[in-house]
């Protein structure tokens, strides 16, 4: 078992990815807690754009995923 690294597969990131951006709740796909999501601001405000990122947590695993959030593009 390698749970120590905390980390999710990269489809399982994009699952999370997936559901976030659909403007639901995301949901571990290990345990299917419901994802604490943390806005991390990243820009400052003085350069006229703020790049937004989002950091998903799952507080029974432990595992988080990062982030960006582009706003105004939706494809
Ligand atoms: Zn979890």
């Amino acid at each position: 078992m390698s749970d120590e690294t905390a980390r999710f597969d990269p489809q399982e990131e994009r699952t999370i990815r997936e559901q976030y951006a659909r403007g639901t709740a995301a949901v571990c796909p290990r345990d299917g807690t419901t994802m604490t999501v943390r806005s991390i601001g990243g820009g400052s405000f003085g350069l006229g754009y703020a790049r937004k990122r989002e950091w998903l947590i799952c507080p029974t695993c432990k595992r988080s995923v990062i982030f960006d959030v582009k706003r105004g593009t939706r494809n």
